[in-house]
């Protein structure tokens, strides 16, 4: 089923995320934990696509796998930054005999010292290439804080409506943990006319090395809260999972009682945080007893 559909439909859309296995020997435990996963029966689940490419084919096996045996939908995500044009056509060729509709078009990031594309530069190149080569429902990403390499937000939004226009059909979110920033940014993008839905990316912190690693790549400020939640809870692996969960929680409760319609979580090959969360939710997501 295309996402756009889906996002078109009343109520809240849940969606989760795996990530492929960086080699073969590790492919088992990654598709163990992505059936986990999909057996949450989460409304779509996104599976990444490695740094610098090259396990290209594991994340459209895995997409492929969960859409054939669980019935869940996928977005398999696709990057240029390292990838000549023609194996970017070779994987959009994949992900049609594998049967998956719906693709992330990301650039992804630049590698320190690896080899960039001469093909592409930027995301909008990726996208489309993608649509002048199939009838793929399209999505990209959006970062409510600016991305790390743009020094002005509002040059960030220009290149994102860059993005739109050249035929996406739905952004989603780097992660935040301020949902104020959210709020603020879904308003400069509509000021733009930027009018496709936008999905929120929530990531749920389970431990204090987890959260120093995700903001020096993405960033994202650090609320005084969660600050001293880390502080607090860091060296304590349980609680600070716990906690973790508790704050993600929170945070989409305040997303939807806001009135946004789409929570992505971010839950990197963790069956237990996914559950966790959708138990904690399943009033809110209407998939309760009460329901
Ligand atoms: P772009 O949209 O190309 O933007 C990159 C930078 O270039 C921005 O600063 C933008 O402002 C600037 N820019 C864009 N167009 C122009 C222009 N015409 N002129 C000048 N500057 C311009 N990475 C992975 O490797 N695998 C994944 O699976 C993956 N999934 C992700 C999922 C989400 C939801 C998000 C938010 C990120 C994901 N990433 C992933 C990380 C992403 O690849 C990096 O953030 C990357 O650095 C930017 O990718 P992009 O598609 O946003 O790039």
């Amino acid at each position: 089923m295309r996402i756009s559909q889906l996002l078109r439909r009343d109520g809240v859309t849940f969606s989760l995320e795996v990530f492929p296995p960086k080699t073969s020997d590790k492919y088992t435990q990654t598709a163990a934990a992505a059936k986990e996963i999909a057996a949450l029966k989460p409304d779509f689940m996104s599976v990444t696509y490695g740094a610098g490419g090259g396990t290209g084919e594991f994340t459209a096996s895995i997409a492929s796998e969960i859409q054939s045996q669980f019935g869940v939908p996928t977005l398999a995500h696709l990057t240029c930054v390292s990838s000549s044009r023609e194996y970017v056509l070779a994987m959009l060729k994949t992900y049609r005999e594998k049967g998956i509709e719906n693709i992330l078009a990301l650039r992804g990031d630049r590698p320190a010292d690896g080899p960039v594309s001469t093909d592409y530069r930027y995301a909008v190149e990726l996208i489309r290439d993608i649509r002048a080569h199939g009838d793929f429902c399209i999505g990209g990403a959006c970062y409510p804080e600016g991305h790390v390499e743009c020094a002005h937000k509002r040059d960030d939004i220009r290149h994102l409506k860059e993005k739109v226009d050249a035929g996406l059909d739905f952004l989603t979110t780097q992660m935040f943990f301020n949902n104020d920033i959210f709020y603020n940014f879904l308003y400069r993008v509509r000021e733009v006319g930027i009018d496709i839905p936008v999905i929120a990316g929530i990531m749920p912190i389970t431990s204090a090395r987890q959260l120093s690693r995700s903001v020096a790549m993405s960033g994202t400020e650090v609320p005084q809260r969660f600050r001293a939640i880390v502080d607090c809870f860091g060296d304590t692996p349980a609680a600070m999972k716990q906690a973790g969960v508790v704050y993600a929680t929170e945070q989409i409760i305040d997303l939807i009682a806001n009135g946004v319609r789409h929570i992505h979580v971010y839950t990197m090959n963790k069956p237990e945080v996914a559950a966790s969360i959708m138990a904690n939710l399943s009033e809110v997501l209407g998939r309760g007893h009460g329901a």
